[in-house]
């Protein structure tokens, strides 16, 4: 594997952490929960206990304290063993919101029950006509009086593909605050699990990620103190589009993991498998399939490694974020097909990790800005 001298001794330690609590709390139950389409709540406050959930949240407010690179080495960690839950969606997309836009209260109401996995935090945007396009939300927050005559925000609107939407204990809803105003009248309310007239569905049955649970959620007439707004009214699609890139990183940090992950998995494979008398990897063909992907991954390892380096020193840019999430996507698309193809009948199998990898990898070109979303923000930096 290529070296990797973003990490020093310390992330190294903490990986070995990470890893011995994903071998021991996630390997053992991943497929229950995936036959349960979630991982138990015990789960995350096993998690949060073992300082694995907020790696990056500053430690006054119940976080690691570390940096980027600590989360990487999570999401690198949950590829090894297989697992795909929302750890990321919480950790490294919403507690950042509530970190870098939300008041000191609600930072200080919320950050720390995140951080011990007491409660389990979603992101709100996509809605069921709208997910590409985010600045045509129609969930509506307005301002009117509560039953003490304070001002309270009401929430109506149905949000849709939310992960950890069924677990969700606290959710950032992207609202219209002013439907006239367009991109201008979005901003981010706090919603938490309990509030009359919020509700959501049973876990979403999709064809991968079995076991991060993906839900509806429903507001109907949702009313929530004013101090709930996460930043300034009126700039939430601005905070969306700040914290989209390291969001799109993520996945391209777990596209690039699953890569390597797949790759050793099939060489031993088909090293040890025989056909016609011959281990796979012998033919002609299995060698250079797997040679040509060897050497793609490690030209992704290379660059995947400088983007995360460039986000942990200045904050990456959302033209590299989305060259990162594209490229990683989409090889990771290729080979894994390549990869399950030299497994034969048994990639298909969903015992053996390529066939679950295969089809939890389909959702990355979609999720999170579709490859084509990726395209068009790459193409506004060429002339
Ligand atoms: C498993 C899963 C988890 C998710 N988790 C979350 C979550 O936690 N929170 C959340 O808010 N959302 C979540 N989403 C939603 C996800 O972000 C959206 O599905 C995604 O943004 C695409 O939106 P859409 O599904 O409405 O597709 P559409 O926007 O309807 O797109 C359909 C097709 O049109 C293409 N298209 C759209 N715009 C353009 C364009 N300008 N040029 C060319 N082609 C275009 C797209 O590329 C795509 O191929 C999740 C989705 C899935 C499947």
């Amino acid at each position: 594997m290529t070296a990797r001298p973003i990490f020093d001794e310390e992330h190294e330690l903490f990986r070995e952490q990470a890893r011995r609590f994903c071998e021991r709390e996630i390997a053992p139950h991943f497929r229950d929960w995936e036959r349960q389409g979630c991982s138990p709540r015990e789960f995350w406050r096993k998690a949060g206990a073992a300082g694995l959930l907020c790696t990056t949240i500053p430690a006054e407010y119940g976080g690691g304290g570390g940096t980027f690179l600590h989360a990487c080495v999570v999401t690198e960690e949950m590829v090894r063993v297989g697992a795909n839950l929302g750890i990321a969606v919480h950790s490294d997309m919403v507690a950042p919101y509530l970190l870098h836009y939300g008041s000191e209260t609600l930072k200080r109401r919320l950050l720390p029950r995140l951080c011990a996995g007491e409660l389990v935090a979603s992101i709100g945007m996509t809605e069921p006509g709208t997910g590409s396009d985010l600045k045509s939300i129609r969930t509506s927050a307005v301002r009117a009086a509560g039953p003490d005559g304070r001002e309270q925000w009401v929430i109506n609107g149905q949000k849709v593909w939310i992960t950890n939407g069924y677990n969700c204990g606290v959710v950032i809803v992207a609202c219209k605050t002013d439907p006239a105003a367009g991109a201008k009248g979005v901003s981010l309310i706090a919603v938490e699990e309990g509030t009359p007239g919020f509700t959501r569905s049973q876990p979403m049955d999709k064809i991968g990620l079995k076991a991060q649970d993906t839900a509806e959620l429903f507001f109907d007439d949702v009313r929530v103190p004013l101090d709930n707004l996460v930043g300034d009214e009126g700039r939430g699609f601005v905070y969306l589009m700040q914290q989209l890139p390291q969001e799109r990183l993520v996945i391209a940090v777990r596209s690039a993991a699953t890569l390597e992950t797949q790759l050793d998995a099939t060489i031993g494979y088909t090293a040890e498998r025989k056909v016609f008398g011959n281990p796979i990897i012998d033919f002609q063909n299995s060698r250079f399939k797997l040679a040509e992907a060897k050497a793609y991954i490690a030209m992704l390892r290379t660059f995947v490694d400088a983007c995360i380096a460039e986000h942990v020193a200045v904050g990456i840019s959302s033209e590299r974020a989305a060259m990162a999430k594209l490229v990683a996507t989409e090889l990771m698309g290729r080979y894994l097909d390549e990869f399950l193809q030299l497994h034969g009948g048994y990639g298909y199998s969903s015992e053996y990790g390529i066939g679950r990898a295969w089809v939890d990898a389909r959702v990355t070109r979609i999720a999170g800005g579709t490859s084509e979303v990726l395209k068009d923000i790459i193409s506004r930096g060429l002339r």
